[in-house]
């Protein structure tokens, strides 16, 4: 403002003194004409000096501008400054974008930035070597046709990415990868993928063991259940005092068989042991049979089961399987209810799934526990459960076969009222009508360990 004013009073000073020295010699219009050709005159030069300035490649010539006069000389400086702050501005960006750019390619896991379109924006240099992508070809294609495996595109086509997928490498099926992916900007996506390959073969070496373990214990529990046995049918040969526990040992010998047993399903289930048998069922007909069984086997405790299943609804999965999922969650139900309980099975079919439902009036569960129960040997309360003779593996097999038939299990509780545990399939695994494929007699194949561990429940 200072710099204007003085150019001002500058300027009217000449403009001033040129029309008095005019004036004075009687040329007074000629002389106001000459002030204005020589101000535009100056102008136009000063202006043409800084055109020729801006129009130089800044990147190559960092030479300062001209000499500028009076105000443009203010003009001058004030451009240069703020070309210097927009360069130091840019240097400042450039260095961190290489910071992340070399940090992204220290990096073990492969990071790929896809647009809105889902075409392949960025990548760091482990995604060439886990999946393969080659730059510059394959930017701006399709993400999908890159990573075929269809498990991948149904994953990206959600929009929810709460779990991480695991599938096998793209053209290399002894490497397992991880893959989560996160929403970022308008739509696009940030996908994240780590080799798992050393943890998934841990992780099956676990499994296999577990299997293998639980099938070396077979035999010989089943040895030493079955002299329980015999010496419990000639109890009266002992010593009384032998009486207790030898029954207490034919318990427990019992609960270790259950464990065995369960642990043989899980390991079957979790290392993907496929379904035996897919076919199509009366749903009606599978629950009736699990009501009928836990009403005599608890009929002691007099509980109320009611059952309600549009009797057109076919199944389409394993029925052995399903029955073992069902008939655990109504054991459970019939098992934590005390007496006279009520026990409701409901089946309600949706637009969009078919949802079974097994309620329970019963203790309920505190909301700190219910993330945790399909954990295996999870037990919300120890002393209760082995008095009742869980071993927790149980919501552990309903989970893992739910999963297997495309379905979730959720779980709702309020202690004190009761329990809801639903399992919800697409529709996919259903039928309204046609035959079934499956005899009603299938009923055989279902594992016999659950029928064993109601009546065992039933016994306490
Ligand atoms: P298992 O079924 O292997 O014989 P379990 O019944 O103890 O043993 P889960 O079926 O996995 O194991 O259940 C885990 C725990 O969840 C149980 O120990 C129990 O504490 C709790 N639970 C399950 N169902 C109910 C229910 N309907 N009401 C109250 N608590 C329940
Ligand atoms: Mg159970």
């Amino acid at each position: 403002m200072q710099a204007w004013r003085s150019e001002l009073r500058k300027q009217v000073l000449i403009l001033v003194s040129v029309c008095l020295v005019g004036y004075s010699i009687g040329q007074f219009l000629p002389a106001l004409l000459l002030f204005l050709v020589c101000y535009v005159l100056f102008n136009l030069v000063q202006l043409h000096r800084l055109t020729k300035w801006l129009a130089k490649d800044h990147a190559s010539d960092r030479s300062a501008p001209p000499e500028g006069f009076g105000l443009w000389g203010g003009v001058f400086d004030g451009i240069y400054r703020l070309q210097k702050q927009e360069r130091r501005a840019s240097a400042y960006l450039e260095n961190i974008v290489n910071k992340a750019q070399e940090s992204s390619a220290a990096l073990e896991m492969a990071i790929i930035m896809v647009d809105r379109n889902n075409n392949l924006d960025w990548w760091n240099k482990a995604t060439e070597s886990l999946l393969g992508l080659r730059y510059p070809e394959d930017r701006r294609l399709p993400v999908t046709n890159l990573i075929r495996d269809p498990a991948f595109t149904a994953y990206f086509g959600r929009n929810v990415y709460d779990e991480p997928l695991h599938i096998n490498a793209p053209g290399d099926s002894g490497k397992r990868l991880e893959i989560q992916i996160a929403l970022f900007g308008e739509n696009e996506r940030l996908i994240i993928v780590r080799d798992i390959s050393q943890l998934h073969r841990l992780e099956l070496m676990r499994k296999d063991f577990v299997g293998n373990v639980s099938h070396e214990l077979g035999t010989p529990i089943t040895v030493i259940k079955g002299y329980l046995e015999a010496i419990l049918d000639n109890i009266q040969d002992l010593d009384g005092k032998w009486e207790k526990p030898v029954i207490q040992m034919h318990q427990q010998s019992s609960r270790m068989e259950n464990i065995v047993k369960d642990l043989l399903a899980l390991s079957a289930l979790e290392t993907g042991t496929p379904s035996r048998k897919q076919s199509s069922f009366a749903l009606i007909q599978l629950l009736s049979e699990i009501v009928n069984d836990a009403r005599q086997i608890f009929a002691q405790q007099d509980h109320q089961f009611s059952l309600s299943c549009d009797e057109n609804i076919k199944f389409i999965g394993d029925r052995g399987e399903l029955y073992s999922a069902i008939a655990n969650l109504v054991s459970n139900a019939a098992k934590y209810t005390p007496y006279q309980g009520k026990i409701n099975i409901l089946i309600r079919l949706s637009e969009d799934f078919l949802e079974a439902h097994v309620e329970d009036n019963g203790p309920g569960i505190e909301a700190q526990h219910l993330p945790r129960l399909t954990e295996r040997f999870y037990r919300v309360d120890v002393s209760r459960s082995s008095e009742t003779g869980g071993t927790g593996l149980g919501l552990a097999i309903v989970k893992h076969i739910v999963n297997r038939h495309d379905g979730e299990l959720t779980v709702s509780s309020e202690v004190g009222k009761g329990s809801c545990f639903t399992c919800r399939f697409p529709l996919s695994r259903v039928k309204t009508d046609g035959r079934d494929t499956v005899a009603a007699d299938e009923r055989a194949e279902t594992p016999a360990t659950l029928m064993d561990k109601l009546s065992q429940a039933s016994r306490h």
